[in-house]
């Protein structure tokens, strides 16, 4: 409803006591002008990794250590709470809490017993995060004053039985969350909502994947209709570049869609674009912004338009790459030597971040994750046996470590000699690119650079940038 505002809080946004009053004061602040705020939250920071090093270590045959985790993180939403809201007021949050610390105990002592957690075990202990955050946000909303009720999204979001990656069901939990969310919604309450989690039509808890608190703002945000989907975090939006290596980098006002899909694939922290999809598709406005400074610069995603204005937008550094050659004159025009090529790497289980070849069609070379380099080399040597005897391959070749530097901008496609600006600021910066690709939506360009003159090559493409 064009009445109904969804925010979604992080995991450092709910991390402290700090943190969660400035939430309170976000969320009444919203209310003001909305007469519809539902929050969405996330698992304090760090506390999903600590529940699934828990389980790691349980399933390793140790128990001590998920109990001294339990009781740190115990301590941790206990002291928290203490801050935020009066003893009677933190005792249903106490309560939960305390609740699922006991289901974790119990959970690692199975998992201990069994010698292994299984995808869906891992799951409902990685679902415990959200379940202890979303009471204690509860209650700190209580304390100030405004009435909110805590909500499990297992209750609400219907999705199939894959583990750790679930799809959800958006007709059902369309249905679910009106069941749910109306009355507290009726009554004047905030419902405080679980990231990440899901459920099986048989209620078996499922997650979203890592990160999925902000898919769930994305399916809340679509089965409540809101207008706006805001998501905190506590960066000023989306910024032209990772300020810690160009300290003049800016937030973005505007981002497309497609840009903000790069800059993701392409090892930036931002929105992952599989969750946010469905907002940016529904044409609702989708914000990210800085709970740490909320009338500060924050960055707005829309569609794409076609209409996108200026050229560089974004600039970033994909690092711990390594370059694979394959090279031979007998390459030349045999069909299919591509389509072995990148058959053998999936078959080593590993992502091509970047593919460029020449087009004397006498090289393919392609950009792997270093650590996956030698597994590739062999696949490639296996699948190519014969063609390496006959000499029609001469080389396989794997680069020293370097970083694909990407420049993502949708209006670069209608920016003439884009790409000779980009290497004339390169090369005033003595960096020598490896190799380039264009990305085929024409709204990145590709780099590979040595690893030590990342920094430098992320700064020299920045001073092309624009964000109006
Ligand atoms: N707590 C979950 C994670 O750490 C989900 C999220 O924070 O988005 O992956
Ligand atoms: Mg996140």
């Amino acid at each position: 409803m064009s009445n109904t505002l969804v925010m979604k809080f992080g995991g450092t946004s709910v991390g402290s006591a700090p943190a969660i009053r400035q939430l309170v004061a976000i969320t009444r602040a919203a209310q003001a002008d909305w007469p519809r705020v539902i929050v969405i939250v996330s698992a304090m920071s760090g506390v999903t990794d600590t529940l699934l090093k828990g389980a790691a270590q349980a399933a390793a045959g140790d128990e001590s250590v998920p109990d001294r985790l339990a009781e740190q993180l115990r301590a941790r939403h206990n002291a928290t709470l203490d801050e935020l809201a009066g003893e009677g007021q933190a005792a249903d949050a106490r309560a939960v809490i305390d609740g699922l610390l006991g289901e974790f105990h119990a959970l690692c002592h199975a998992v201990r017993v069994l010698g292994e957690a299984s995808p869906r075990a891992l799951d409902t202990i990685a679902s415990f995060g959200e379940r202890m955050s979303a009471p204690l946000v509860t209650a700190a909303l209580n304390a100030a004053g405004l009435p909110a009720a805590a909500v499990d999204s297992a209750r609400v979001v219907v999705t199939d039985a894959v583990y750790q990656s679930a799809t959800p069901d958006m007709d059902a939990t369309a249905a679910r969350a009106a069941e749910v969310l109306e009355p507290l919604l009726a009554a004047g309450r905030v419902p405080v909502v679980t990231g990440f989690i899901g459920a099986t039509p048989a209620g078996v808890v499922t997650t979203l994947g890592r990160g999925g608190s902000d898919f769930s703002a994305a399916i809340f945000g679509v089965a409540l209709g809101a207008a706006e989907v805001w998501i905190w975090t506590d960066v000023n939006g989306v910024m032209t570049a990772d300020p810690r290596i160009v300290p003049e980098a800016r937030t973005l006002p505007v981002l497309t869609f497609r840009e903000i899909s790069e800059l993701a694939f392409y090892g930036a922290k931002v929105l992952h674009p599989k969750t946010i999809r469905p907002v940016v598709e529904r044409r609702a406005a989708l914000w990210v912004k800085n709970t740490f400074n909320p009338g500060g610069p924050a960055t707005r995603v829309i569609p794409d338009n076609g209409h996108a204005a200026g050229s560089v937008r974004s600039v970033t550094a994909f690092r711990g790459q390594c370059i694979l050659t394959l090279e031979g004159r007998g390459m030349l025009g045999i069909p299919g030597i591509a389509a072995r090529t990148f058959a053998a790497v999936a078959r080593t289980g590993t992502s091509v971040a970047m593919i460029s070849q020449a087009s004397s069609e006498q090289s393919i070379c392609f950009v792997v994750p270093c650590p996956s380099t030698a597994a590739v080399v062999r696949a490639l040597e296996d699948e190519f046996r014969l063609e390496l005897a006959r000499r029609d391959i001469d080389s396989i070749t794997s680069s020293p470590e370097s970083a694909v530097v990407t420049v993502v901008g949708a209006g670069m496609k209608h920016t003439p000699g884009i790409a000779g600006k980009i290497f004339s600021a390169l090369g005033q910066a003595g960096v020598n690119v490896a190799a380039i690709a264009q990305g085929s939506s024409e709204c990145s360009i590709s780099l590979v650079v040595a690893a030590a003159d990342a920094d430098a090559a992320v700064r020299a493409v920045h001073t092309l940038v624009q964000t109006d």
